[in-house]
């Protein structure tokens, strides 16, 4: 059926290619009690049948499109469902206590993983994954919902999906996937800040992707409008091929400016630097004409594995990114974790509210083994190249004297055991918690360098979780409350001569550029793809004209009359 859904465009670009549903069948499954035993034990058999099936295929395509080695994960997974102990487990299970074949396969599977898992072996812990993985598959069969590996995709789709994890986004190859839609999420959920650093058109928070596409369907996903047609009629995709021609042409046009400083047409100088996730990422800041990493967000090295990272890893990792990006500012931010991203393995308790909990700078502040191992990387890497250190989440200047004092102790350790770290790094906060921009004056005093986290900002000062899509609407950057919040911050670095950046999705956003530049932002932090479009906008702006303007907007009553105001002024 022809359907045209509505949601948040999270990353442009055009995309026209079949769906591939991706569902996480984690439904609550529920105890029954059956009669019919045999049919039951055959609904088992057939979906072990259709998993083994479809884990060689897998096998088969990743051993000829990636090689032999990282096809063995699957080679692991078909032992999985030939071992007679699983198997013949969740059978009797069935046969002797009359239980539903999901609920047995579920008993049985978390019963091995529990007991793999509490072995102090590294091999034994793999194979408690591969259970997990396996019996998501198997109860995928039994249930009816494809759960397909992402890794292994390997013709032209549009992932369609309630939400994509960040591990789901890392295994996306971008030969294959042109585009997604999700149900949930906003602008600056992980997933759409992932769809921006891999380039893939997105658009997230429809509410109803999974619901109105069925798997196979033809589907355009618009991520600069933010719309999803699911069927189109030809009329349709000729449109929309035509977009996607007009957008990649506008793409070259922005090329253009790659090696150009980003200056204003009166002739200020800001830096653009880009946001990222990964040492690979690099490559799209360098091709982006990036000027600087404004945040490099060190989670990643810590999720999708089974425990932390080491110091030599890490320091392998920020070395890597300092050195490439040869002596331009790179702001390293320090662990990341909790609210929506999460370690597995730190079992950490469930909390009602992740965003306010023990996230970020509180969890290191407290587990001080995690924060000093990836201070000295950081300490470390630092003779390679221009790097900062940044800390997130600071309310408090309690927590950034002890954050300081901390990273002081462990350069002091590595320089009397003879280790170079270099004398000039610059440490700074991110202000996202409305108290810390409130007070910013007094953390000045005490800082490097600010960058302005409006994801948290806005998520925080309008009381709006930013992954709930019902809220979406009070996520406004242009709100006069974050506007004065942003001018506040900005005058209190100012006034103890630091620089200020931004590295919430903000700063990347056509309409709030011209008033950020109004208040005075000096560094511009955002998706390497924004950059050379910010680029191109610069140089059509005045930053003398533009400081009047900026102050009036902070009067105005509405984020709606801002919005209106700078695109009828600037904009087109
Ligand atoms: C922010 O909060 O604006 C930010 C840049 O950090 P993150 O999106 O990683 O929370
Ligand atoms: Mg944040």
């Amino acid at each position: 059926m022809h359907h045209k859904i509505t949601g948040i465009a999270a990353s442009s670009g055009v995309a026209i290619a079949k769906a591939f549903i991706h569902l996480e069948p984690n439904v609550d499954i529920k105890k029954t009690s059956i009669t019919d035993v045999s049919t039951e034990i055959e609904k088992l058999t057939a979906a072990l049948e259709k998993s083994k099936e479809e884990l060689r295929a897998i096998k088969d395509q990743t051993e000829a499109s990636m090689g032999a080695d990282k096809a063995e994960i699957f080679a692991a997974h078909l032992l999985v469902l030939d071992d007679p102990e699983l198997v013949d487990g969740i059978k009797g299970k069935i046969e002797n206590e009359q239980m539903n074949a999901e609920y047995a396969l579920k008993e049985v599977s978390d019963m091995f993983v529990s007991m793999f898992e509490s072995m102090d072996n590294e091999y034994m812990k793999e194979r408690a994954a591969d259970i997990r993985d396996v019996s998501k598959r198997v109860l995928g069969h039994l249930i009816g919902v494809e759960t397909g590996s992402l890794a292994t995709i390997a013709e032209e789709t549009v992932i369609i999906a309630e939400d994509l994890t960040p591990s789901d986004t890392a295994q996306l190859n971008k030969q294959f996937v042109k585009g997604f839609a999700t149900d949930i999420g906003g602008r600056t959920s992980h997933s759409a800040i992932m769809s921006r650093s891999l380039e893939i058109p997105a658009v997230v928070g429809t509410k109803e992707v999974t619901e109105k596409i069925q798997h196979g369907d033809m589907v355009i996903v618009d991520g600069i409008e933010g719309i999803v047609i699911v069927n189109p009629t030809e009329e349709e995709v000729k449109a929309y091929e035509e977009k996607r021609a007009a957008f990649e042409k506008q793409k070259q046009e922005w090329a253009k400016l790659v090696g150009e400083p980003s200056t204003t047409k009166d002739g200020a100088h800001v830096e653009l630097a880009a946001n990222i996730g990964t040492p690979k990422d690099v490559d799209g800041v360098l091709a982006n004409g990036g000027e600087g990493i404004g945040l490099y967000r060190t989670e990643f090295l810590y999720m999708d594995r089974d425990q932390l990272p080491t110091e030599e890893e890490q320091f392998e990792a920020y070395k890597e990114v300092v050195q490439r990006m040869d002596g331009k500012p790179v702001v390293i931010r320090t662990l990341d974790i909790g609210g929506d991203k999460e370690l597995s393995y730190l079992q950490l308790p469930k909390e009602l509210n992740p965003f306010l909990g023990f996230r970020a700078i509180r969890l290191c502040l407290e587990k001080q083994d995690i924060f000093r191992t990836q201070l000295r990387a950081l300490l470390r890497a630092s003779t390679y190249g221009n790097l900062k250190v940044m800390f997130p989440m600071i309310a408090t200047l309690e927590e950034l004297r002890q954050a300081k004092a901390i990273m002081q102790e462990e350069k002091d350790k590595l320089l009397s055991e003879g280790v170079d770290v270099s004398d000039s790094i610059e440490v700074g906060i991110m202000v996202e918690i409305p108290s810390t921009a409130v007070a910013a004056n007094l953390f000045a005093k005490e800082v490097d360098f600010f960058s302005i986290g409006t994801n948290d900002l806005i998520q925080y000062t309008m009381a709006a979780d930013r992954m709930n899509e019902r809220v979406s609407y009070l996520y406004q950057p242009y709100h006069p409350a974050i506007l004065r919040l942003v001018d506040m911050v900005i005058k209190a670095a100012h006034s103890e001569g630091k620089w200020v950046g931004m590295c919430g999705e903000m700063a990347g956003d056509e309409v709030a550029i011209p008033l950020l530049l109004g208040l005075g932002l000096d560094e511009f932090s955002m998706s390497a793809t924004s950059i050379l479009p910010a680029r191109s906008q610069l140089l059509k702006l005045s930053k003398e004209e533009l400081k009047p303007f900026a102050q009036k907007a902070l009067m105005h009553d509405t984020a709606e009359e801002v919005e209106q105001l700078v695109k009828k002024t600037y904009l087109k």
